[in-house]
């Protein structure tokens, strides 16, 4: 029996888009000794996010508030917008797919960075979307080529992430604010925001919801510690935000991540902690990258981009001996990206476990070229 599938289904790849860690664990038999390559926040949510998701579990029983009321009024004026500028997603990942159903029919030309954030990739294959996709520059997003790209494809959208995930970098606002500018009206602009808070605040322009082709995404998962309640949001004009309510699932977002994004909104303290731990993780790691004789780009996230100082096959073989000695990390896909492996922002025992076993895995990376 053949199943209906449709012509658009039948002509995708079958795609395993991310190899877990725990994929990994079940394959390798053991647990890894450090989890440091999805950038999750290993410092996790603050003890009054817990405390507020354990109470909200003995409401689970009713559906969450499809409005998400009282947490979209909470980031309304957390970030001096209104309630109309605010849709909350299962995560930004759902709100991407949310994004491209929105605005993409099959055909439709898409622009994003050969390297970058895949999993919008897959929202738009899976909408029939055509992507383009332009070279990294300098290790950074290139946003000259992405506007070219856009213009020469009549794009319905451009993805861009600043800062930057594979490689931690990112652009300073007033290029943001330019590329913003410059995106042609009848393109929407998708700017990603997902380590906002743990850039220079120089890097992201001010929220201008009066601009109706841009829509910036953050999100729970990263600062917040909340990657696993998948909870998200993001901020634009009335009239996107709007459009949202047609395709969007209302009971999507659950009730227990609802009550923990509002109690993790009002933990300014543990959002500051964290965000140092983060710095002074980020040193370790350019701390440990440096005694084995290697270098990092500098990052505006949780995450650090070392540089293995060769090629990548180089890199894949050091990551892979990194995974099999007990240490998750991750790298970027594309070259020249793809000398770094990318290390996420981990506690001090985990850079303890990742600062023993990298020079293991260097030696016996060079060993077998
Ligand atoms: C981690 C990450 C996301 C995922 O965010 P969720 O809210 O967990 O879906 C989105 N974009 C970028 C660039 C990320 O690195």
């Amino acid at each position: 029996m053949t199943l209906p599938f449709t012509d658009l289904v039948r002509s995708l790849p079958e795609s395993v888009p991310f190899v877990g860690p725990e994929t990994h664990e079940r394959q390798r038999g053991v647990p890894f000794k450090a989890r440091i390559g999805a950038n999750e926040s290993v410092f996790g949510p603050s003890p009054k996010t817990v405390e507020a998701m354990c109470a909200a579990a003995e409401d689970a029983w009713k559906y969450c508030d499809a409005e998400n009321y009282e947490l979209k009024q909470a980031l309304a004026k957390h970030h001096g917008v209104t309630a109309e500028n605010i849709i909350i997603g299962e995560g930004i990942d759902g709100l991407l797919g949310l994004t491209v159903r929105l605005f993409v029919d099959p055909g439709d030309a898409v622009i994003t960075s050969a390297g970058a954030y895949p999993t919008f990739n897959y929202h738009v294959d899976g909408h029939g979307g055509v992507l383009h996709k332009v070279p990294y520059k300098d290790d950074r997003e290139d946003p000259e080529a992405l506007l070219a790209a856009a213009n020469e494809h009549r794009a319905k959208l451009i993805y861009i992430s600043n800062p930057d995930n594979p490689m931690g970098t990112a652009h300073t606002a007033a290029v943001i604010q330019d590329m913003m500018e410059r995106t042609p009206a009848d393109t929407v602009l998708c700017l990603d925001e997902a380590y906002f808070e743990f850039a220079d605040p120089a890097v992201s322009p001010p929220l201008d919801t009066s601009v109706s082709n841009v829509i910036r995404y953050r999100t729970f998962s990263k600062a917040y510690g909340m990657a696993g309640a998948r909870i998200g949001y993001a901020i634009g004009a009335p009239e996107m935000i709007k459009a949202f309510d047609k395709v969007r699932n209302h009971f999507g977002v659950n009730k227990i991540a609802q009550a923990g994004a509002l109690a993790a909104l009002e933990d300014k303290a543990f959002l500051s902690e964290v965000q140092s731990s983060v710095r002074r993780a980020r040193e370790r790691i350019k701390e440990i990258a440096a005694e084995n004789g290697l270098k990092v780009i500098p990052s505006e996230t949780n995450f650090v981009a070392v540089d293995c100082g060769r090629d990548g096959d180089y890199a894949r073989k050091v990551l892979s001996l990194l995974v099999e000695r007990g240490i998750f990390v991750r790298m970027p896909g594309v070259a020249p990206m793809d000398r770094c492996i990318r290390v996420s922002a981990g506690t001090d025992e985990d850079l303890d476990a990742f600062a023993k076993e990298l020079p293991r895995a260097l030696k016996d990376a060079a060993a077998s070229e």
